[in-house]
């Protein structure tokens, strides 16, 4: 959370709130949410933010009310501020505070277009930009991703449709890449009771399982086959299919 820069969101729907909030927080930035103007005063003086978004319509006092209060606070002349409106006398309002062209967005609005323009106004207003998401910036993705809660498992980001035992086999695999399996193990490990198994049945679920991957990926084939010896996960994947 270092270095994230505060964005004041003034807003009372929470639909629309949650969706600012979401999609800033996703964008490396801080939001914080206020549902009323005095809220949102509090907040402001508690600790000026990078940048704020008020709503016009806001049940205690209008946007450019508190627009005004804002401002009139210790560092409040500093913060730009962008207006979220929903009619079209409320923009000719915002138009004529001459606060510059990016101080609106009419509603309904995308929250990706609400986010290129905070970053439009920051960069704008000499503050440094959010850094790179932490998602953004981490390793290069796995073709495979894990996930043991749910028992899925996502192959190139396509959730897999599998078995109990399709997943136990893959899960082992996934776990391990490189790593060489032999039927007795996968049955051992895989099968809870394992008196009614054979070898084939391992095979069999390989290859099912094969065919799911194929769906996905059709050029790949991520399980190698070692013969006389058994299966491991390829360490060869692309990052991309
Ligand atoms: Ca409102």
């Amino acid at each position: 959370m270092l270095n994230r820069p505060r964005i004041l969101v003034v807003e009372d729907e929470s639909g629309i709130a949650d969706t600012i909030q979401y999609v800033l927080a996703t964008d490396g930035f801080a939001p914080v949410l206020c549902a009323t103007a005095e809220q949102a005063l509090r907040e402001f003086e508690a600790q000026p933010p990078a940048l704020a978004i008020l709503d016009v319509g806001l049940p205690d006092l209008n946007g450019f009310e508190l627009f005004k209060r804002l401002q009139a606070l210790p560092g409040g002349a500093h913060v730009p501020m962008l207006f979220l409106t929903a009619r079209s006398d409320e923009i000719d309002r915002v138009v004529g505070l001459e606060l510059g062209a990016d101080d609106y967005i009419a509603k309904p609005f995308s929250p990706r277009e609400l986010v290129a323009r905070v970053r439009v106004i920051l960069r704008r207003s000499g503050r440094p930009p959010a850094p790179p998401t932490p998602a953004a910036a981490s390793a290069p993705p796995k073709p495979f991703a894990l996930d043991e809660e749910r028992r899925q498992i996502r192959y190139y980001g396509r959730a897999l449709d599998l078995s109990r035992y399709e997943y136990g086999i893959l899960r082992l695999l996934v776990l391990k890449p490189g790593r060489v399996y032999t039927r007795d193990e996968l049955l051992n490990k895989v099968w809870d009771d394992d008196s009614a198994s054979f070898d084939r049945t391992v095979d069999a679920h390989i290859k099912t399982l094969r065919a799911k991957l194929k769906a996905v990926a059709p050029q790949l084939e991520p399980i190698r086959t070692l013969r006389g010896s058994g299966y491991a996960l390829s360490e060869e994947l692309p990052p991309a299919p």
